[in-house]
């Protein structure tokens, strides 16, 4: 057998080497749960045990039961209903009552096997139906005395498919090809990958006794035992791999160096900043003059709650920048948003000699080509747009910083665009007003460094929060007269679930009517902006909003991002439960930017599931980001969250990233004690580590940090 291996590690074994299991079977689990190795079969862990020894009396199943485990004679097999309604009904009675065990699939393999009289095992999941015990797909195998006296009385239970269990492939003959597999593997062949200490420190099971126990405990302390060892090893080295990376980067890629604060910094700083920076702000400053001054790379995720001043943070930089003669880009995630920090950036550079363009799908083909020439031979100190503006075509003399705006998923393929931009890559530095919760940072983002505004500028009112039905929609529209009154604007915002879909332009639509009719011309003006439009209406209609022509903004989630207007004091959301909390942070962050008190209403309909039901109650409770990133990542899990589906750093088989907090802390902090003292991984005491990333191959770049 260990000819086949390619690197003489029996974990590599494809599937079929394992006793009973044939080509067909192989086929199977590949298929249906991807296991491809003895190392998939090994890691395929099961999500329950049960006391197999004990079965349940049929008459003592409950609703509350999850799980069924009976024993019984088979007393009739029937298959019913036609097409796709066709399935197979059987019926199975012990001392104490009957049970249905239902087949819509496999149907004539499992009508094959069934002998009528015989007596039968079950096990599965139970259901009721018109008030009668039953369960679909049960695992189900024949019955006898000494079948029973060799059931252990902690039994796995493994994660299967319909599919599967059709095709006599149940759990527990997965039970059976895990035994066998562990009964193979010696200790050589799962090698402790932990140090002692950290195994002492820590009071982890070692790596051999935890793959066994967390398959056959011989008690449920034991399985707790392997399950936190076992949950540890995954975090610990996500984090290892991901420091690793951010070590080579460092040791690896130079970074342009700013080394000085000159005139154009010093001149905005005295003459031109509208405030004093926030605490906040100037120690963000600080630890990005750090990471720019050093020779290194910087990748750095600015997070802030919304209008906490990062703009002003992203200037700054910029101006460092070009006071160390290096060009600087500014990228928004929309032309709108591009275009106001254009606007806001050139207002505040006003009287000072620094060169900003705007590039944006509507710049005209003659002013493109003077801003192309411009960033190409240096004069042009800021280039602001959408991301166009690393694409090809657009070359600098010498880039030195990209900002890149109200995106975290600025991803790989973008940051390669950059690398293109100068023989040095430019300083990377990504900001968002998503909050993401420290686990996710740490887990997701984990190779980046990053910097948190957990500050709002002096003098801001919380938002003060309300969930009406839409039936109260007039008194929200009165509302907001009396708002206009004193000279304040207002958002109304509708869904827009998908750019293209029709229903959701109609509703805007609908919704737009029915505002104009609760505030006519000329007294009241509205502006409407969508992503449908051409991009200079949007802009116009924009505009008029920011300069106070008009009271009322119309729109879909195409302002959700950084767009700023102080003076708007209210945000109404129609349809508030289509939102995920994140977003509704977002769209309630457009207001609260000014001095007044603000408002935001949330507009449902009655009948609401008790996931939106529990977003509003989040939403009125509390104004603070990152609360709602925490609630949202418990919600909805973190392959959810906007971003971070792609990343393999969160798919952990047994860590969860929202209920292992402390242990993910516990991975890093041993991580960081790692390397701080060994870097390079030599000590002795620290082979095993090495080993083990070595044998893992393909998933660390590991040849270029040996
Ligand atoms: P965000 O972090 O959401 O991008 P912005 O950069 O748009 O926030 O800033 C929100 C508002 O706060 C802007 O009007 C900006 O001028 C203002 N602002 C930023 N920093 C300060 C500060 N230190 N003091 C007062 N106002 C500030
Ligand atoms: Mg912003």
């Amino acid at each position: 057998m260990c000819t086949i291996n390619s690197n003489n590690n029996i974990l590599n074994t494809p599937i079929e080497y394992l006793t009973g299991i044939s080509a067909q079977r192989g086929e199977l689990l590949r298929k249906e749960l991807n296991i491809h190795t003895f190392h998939d079969l090994l890691h395929h862990f099961p999500f329950r045990h049960v006391d197999k020894t004990k079965v349940d009396a049929i008459a003592s199943l409950t609703p509350s039961n999850e799980y069924a485990y009976v024993a019984g004679k088979l007393l009739s097999v029937d298959l019913v209903g036609e097409g796709r309604s066709k399935r197979l009904v059987a019926k199975l009675k012990d001392n104490t009552g009957f049970i249905e065990l239902v087949w819509f699939q496999g149907i004539s393999f499992i009508e094959k096997m069934l002998v009528i009289g015989h007596q039968y095992l079950l096990f599965g999941k139970l259901g009721f139906f018109m008030g009668n015990p039953q369960i679909a797909h049960p695992e189900i195998e024949l019955f006898s005395a000494e079948k029973m006296a060799g059931k252990a009385s902690l039994e796995p239970i493994y994660p299967s498919t319909e599919k599967l269990k059709s095709r006599g492939l149940s759990g527990t003959l997965l039970a059976k090809f895990t035994a066998a597999l562990l009964s193979k593997l010696s200790v050589q062949d799962l090698p402790e990958n932990l140090p002692a200490n950290l195994l002492s420190t820590y009071k982890l099971m070692g790596r051999y006794d935890a793959y066994q126990q967390i398959h056959f405990p011989v008690s449920e302390k034991h399985y707790q035992h392997a399950l936190r060892r076992l949950k540890f090893d995954e975090l610990f080295f996500a984090q290892l791999r991901m420091q690793l990376i951010k070590l080579e980067r460092n040791r690896f890629s130079r970074g342009n160096i700013f080394d000085k604060v000159g005139a154009y910094f010093n001149t905005f700083y005295n003459n031109h900043l509208p405030f004093t920076l926030t605490n906040a702000q100037k120690r963000v400053l600080k630890e990005i003059r750090k990471d720019t001054g050093s020779g290194k790379q910087m990748n750095r995720l600015l997070q802030g709650d919304v209008g906490s001043g990062k703009t002003m943070v992203a200037l700054l930089c910029m101006l460092i920048a070009a006071d160390n003669n290096f060009q600087s880009v500014l990228m928004a995630p929309t032309e709108i948003l591009a275009t106001q920090h254009y606007n806001s950036i050139v207002e505040m550079l006003q009287g000072m000699d620094v060169k900003v363009a705007l590039l944006t799908g509507s710049v005209k083909t003659k002013n493109r080509r003077q801003i192309l020439q411009d960033a190409a031979d240096g004069t042009l100190h800021i280039l602001i747009g959408t991301h166009a503006v690393i694409e090809d075509k657009v070359q600098f003399k010498n880039i030195g910083l990209a900002v890149v705006d109200e995106q975290h998923k600025f991803g790989v393929a973008q940051r390669a665009q950059l690398r293109e931009k100068n023989t040095i890559p430019p300083h990377v530095l990504v900001m968002t007003a998503t909050p993401i919760p420290r686990t996710l940072a740490l887990t997701a983002y984990g190779d980046l460094d990053y910097s948190v505004m957990d500050e709002l500028p002096p003098g801001r009112k919380p938002i003060v929060t309300t969930h009406r039905n839409e039936t109260a929609r007039p008194q929200v529209m009165d509302f907001i007269k009396s708002e206009i009154a004193l000279g304040r604007q207002a958002y109304i915002i509708y869904p827009l679930i998908e750019e293209s879909s029709k229903l959701d332009y109609e509703n805007l639509m609908k919704g737009y009517e029915e505002v104009k009719s609760f505030f006519p011309e000329p007294k009241y003006w509205i502006s409407m902006v969508h992503g449908k439009q051409p991009p200079e209406l949007k802009e116009t209609n924009m505009q008029r909003f920011v300069s106070g022509d008009t009271q009322i903004m119309v729109s879909t989630t195409v302002i959700e991002v950084g767009v700023n207007v102080p003076n708007a004091s209210v945000m109404v959301i129609e349809s508030a439960e289509k939102f995920g909390l994140s977003q509704l942070h977002q769209l309630r962050g457009r207001v609260g930017r000014g001095a007044e008190k603000s408002y935001c209403v949330l507009l449902t309909g009655s009948k609401l599931s008790n996931d939106a039901r529990e977003r509003m109650g989040i939403m009125v409770a509390t104004n603070d980001g990152f609360k709602i990133a925490e609630k949202d990542l418990e919600i909805r899990g973190p392959g959810e969250i906007e971003g971070t589906r792609q990343s393999g750093a969160i798919n952990f088989r047994l860590a969860s990233i929202v209920n292992d907090k402390a242990m993910l802390e516990f991975a890093r902090a041993a991580v960081e004690e790692l390397l701080t003292a060994d870097a390079d991984i030599e000590m002795e005491a620290h082979q095993c580590i090495k080993n083990f990333l070595i044998s893992q191959k393909g998933k660390t770049k590991w040849s270029k940090i040996a």
